[in-house]
Order: structure tokens, then sequence, then C-alpha cells
């Protein structure tokens, strides 16, 4: 809670106006934009980067600009593609510093002993292949640290940018960089590093790469570990955003290079655009715009943004004085009023900002925001991933077992709801929900008919992604 609540607030709207995002999205870059397409396409589909035929094209979209479509019909759960980095490293805002090859982050850290101030976990990380280019790079530069380097580390992934080879600095040089304060910023740190061995070229390169890394990076999850990676996938940063994404995806290893799989998550019929979401899908509409306004530059319009209930979800909605509920009557508008169904009664978008930032524990929350509210239902959900997180549930009661599947499904149903279809999201649950019922059935839970009903409701909902 306290995580939503501090995110609430941190992104509490002081809304640049449309000129301002517009520029930082850079929307007046000069040059033709179908000519870039085919450029870009036939520098992707030449390097030969993605596994399996090829089912996507690159197009111009209605709205956002360039677009990945596809070009064929492609079932739930098949692969889209799989697009290998091109470039990848630490994050640069991260507090983590972890083994320059290996990610690990348990094993003590001592420098290269080549002396490039880069850490390593082992003398087998130190000398892998990949480290060869950055570590001659890095010593060439003669400096004068002692140690390694916890800024130079963090300043790796574009120190690697200035490495790369020119074929891949063609495909970069066509994808939308970001401007703006976040962008500055990394300039700055990794000049107050390397400022005066970078000629002006390599600055502008930097600047250009960092402005592509803000809008179009992914995070890299690493199995096993709370550390991450960010990656730059050329043909990924090409999707663009919708509030009900067409797919999901996941990384492979380290040895497969960390490639990243897009998978339908619902039937794509061909000529549609594939879509992928940058931000957590069961936020509730204000908190997903306000997120990637400040995140991405853009204000989502989708279907599921125009619609102020959500299809019918009221995820968003909040408590009226008269106990019925209250949503803004334009859910695109960050100032727009929200109205009570019922008594009609309204109330301004920042007095709603306001009470949601003044709630300090979860029995105010009740007072305040129906059940069905995102910031509840993210409640339920860390209580249930809390409750099943051990390999044996023995010690939960069989009353406890009953709630925890109950709130399963309610969840199970919201996903179906928001059209959602099979995230990965999704999968987690379901995995946590049959163990529950696996315990159920060993402790000979009478299931009552409600239990029973939700098991077969979950049943069909239960297309267990990978
Ligand atoms: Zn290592
Ligand atoms: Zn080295
Ligand atoms: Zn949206
Ligand atoms: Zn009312």
């Amino acid at each position: 809670l306290a995580v939503l609540m501090s995110g609430l607030i941190s992104l509490h709207p002081t809304f640049p106006s449309l000129a301002t995002w517009e520029a930082r999205r850079g929307r007046t870059d000069a040059g033709s934009r179908s000519d870039m397409t085919d450029v870009l396409e036939a520098k992707l589909t030449k390097r030969g980067r993605f596994r399996g035929d090829r089912k996507w094209t690159i197009s111009q979209s209605g709205t956002c600009g360039r677009g990945v479509f596809a070009t064929c019909d492609i079932a739930s759960g098949e692969l889209v593609f799989a697009d290998l980095p091109i470039l990848h490293g630490p994050k640069q805002s991260c507090d983590l510093v972890a083994c320059t090859s290996c990610s690990d982050i348990t094993r003590p850290l001592r420098k290269c002993s080549r002396n490039c101030h880069l850490p390593f976990c082992s003398e087998r990380c130190e000398n892998d292949e990949s480290h060869n280019k950055e570590c001659c790079y890095l010593r060439s530069l003669n400096l004068t640290e002692e140690e390694w380097s916890p800024h130079i580390f963090r300043a790796l992934t574009l120190i690697r940018s200035l490495l790369m080879t020119d074929d891949d600095r063609e495909v970069v040089k066509h994808l939308h960089a970001n401007r703006g304060k976040q962008v500055d910023i990394q300039v700055s740190s990794l000049l107050s590093l390397l400022g005066n061995k970078l000629t002006e070229t390599d600055v502008s390169w930097v600047r250009h790469c960092s402005g592509v890394l803000d809008g179009t990076a992914f995070e890299i999850e690493l199995e096993d570990s709370a550390n991450s990676l960010k990656g730059l996938f050329p043909l990924s940063a090409l999707m663009n955003h919708n509030c009900v994404p067409n797919t999901r995806h996941f990384y492979t290893d380290r040895a497969d290079g960390y490639r990243m799989v897009v998978v339908a998550s619902r039937f794509i019929p061909r000529g549609e655009q594939i879509f992928t979401s940058y931000c957590p899908l069961l936020w509730g509409t204000s908190l997903r715009r306000t997120f990637l306004l400040h995140t991405k530059h853009f204000q989502c319009e989708c279907e599921r943004c125009q619609d102020a209930s959500e299809f019918g979800t009221n995820l968003q909605a909040v408590k009226c004085s008269c106990e019925k509920i209250m949503l803004p009557e334009d859910p695109t508008n960050f100032n727009s009023e929200w109205k009570c169904e019922d008594c009609g009664g309204l109330r301004s978008a920042k007095h709603n900002i306001m009470v949601q930032k003044s709630l300090q524990n979860p029995n105010e929350l009740d007072k305040f925001l129906p059940e069905g509210n995102y910031i509840r239902i993210q409640m339920k959900i860390d209580e249930v991933f809390k409750k099943t997180k051990r390999m044996h549930l023995e010690d939960i009661t069989e009353e406890e077992l009953r709630n925890i599947s109950h709130d399963c499904i309610m969840i199970l149903k919201l996903i179906v709801q928001l059209k959602l279809g099979n995230t990965r999201f999704k999968g987690r649950l379901c995995e946590r929900l049959s163990k529950v019922y696996r315990e159920m059935n060993r402790k000979g839970v009478h299931m009552d008919s409600q239990v029973e009903h939700d098991a077969v409701t979950g049943a069909r909902v239960y297309n267990l992604p990978k």
C-alpha cells in the first residue's frame, strides 16, 4: 500500500501543456516517415535476429506514429517474435551494483584485474568475451579511479552505446528519442565521468541513445534475482502501448542473449496492430495515464481509457457521500469532475487526489474506496500472493483457503472483464489458485456450491500461459 500511495503522490500531476509533451516526444522530427520505416524494416529483417516465421510488418498507425502489425492470424499463446537486445546493461538509476558479466548480486565483487574499473564476481566472468571491447575502451581512457567504480558501472549501458557496430547504429538512428530532464541527467552524469574524453559526435550520439532508452527500453527481469537490466529491443521498441495489449512477453537467460519473447495473449487477426503495455494493467485509468504522461510523455486515448467504467469494472471508482460510486465525467481529462452515478453529486479531481493522499491505513480505505477499486484489489492480490507463497499450505485454515480461492476467482473475473487475455500475471495467479485447490482437496474440504461454481468458472478462464 505504501508503495502504491507513494506512487500516487510522486505522480501527482503538474501537467505540462500539450505543446510541451509533443516536443518531448520529438514529434517535430524531420524526415519522411515512410522512408524511415522502409529502411528500418529492411535493416531489422537483414539482421536476422528474429526467431520463427515472420508474422509482422512495420507500418504507420493512425494515431501514434509507427507501429508493428500482424501479417497473418496469430493464435493466443503463439510466438509473435523474439527480439535480441541491440544494447543492454545496468539501469542507470539502480542502487544495486552487480557483476558486470553475470549480473549476480550475492557474491562479493572485485575490480577487473586489467583495471577497467568495472566490478566482477569471478575470474571467469572477468574473462568473458562480452567484456573485451568495453574493457579495452575503458582502459584506453586512462581513468584515475583506484578501485572498481559504481559510477562507471551505472554508466555502462551508455558507454556500450559508444561501442555499437555501424550496422546497429544505423538501426538505433531510426528509433524515436525522448527529450527532457531525465535524458539531461543521464547524459550529464556520463559527461562528469568521461567528459573530456568524448568528442562532440560521441556526446550527441550518447544523447540520442539516452533518449531512445528513456522512451523505449524494457526492463529485463532476471530469473531468481532481485536485479534487472535495461534492454533496448529494436523491434519491440516500435510496439505501441495499449491499456488492453494483445501480447505478453518474457526474457530468455543470459546464455540465449536475453532475448525478449513476445507471445499473443489472445487471438490477433491479420492486419491488427500488435500492442504491449508500458504500465501495470490492473491500475485505474487516472494512475495509468498519469504514469504514461510522466514516463513516456504521451496521453493514452485507447478504448479502455475512454470508458469511464473500464468495461464495467469501475476499477477507479471512489465512494460518494451517499455510498454509491463516483467516476470521472471525462476519463481522458485529468481535470475532469467526478460524478456520482446515483445522486449526481460532483467532486473535483484535485479533491479526490487529496483524499487519496491523506489515507493512512487500510481501514480508512474502506470508507473512501468501494471494494472493486484498484487500490483495494491490489491489496487483495498482495495478500493472496503472500499467503500462498510457501510450498505447502497445511497451516492455512479451511475458512481461509476458501476466502483465498474466492479472491483469486474475483481477480480472474476482473482480468476477463478487462479483456486482458492470458497475461503473465493471470498465469501466476492461476498457479496459486491451483495450489489452493490442491490443498483444499487434500484436507477434504467440503466445497460449497459457491466454491464449486467458482472452480468451474476458474477452469474456463484457466488457459494457463507459460
Ligand atoms: Zn559474475
Ligand atoms: Zn575489464
Ligand atoms: Zn489507455
Ligand atoms: Zn452520491
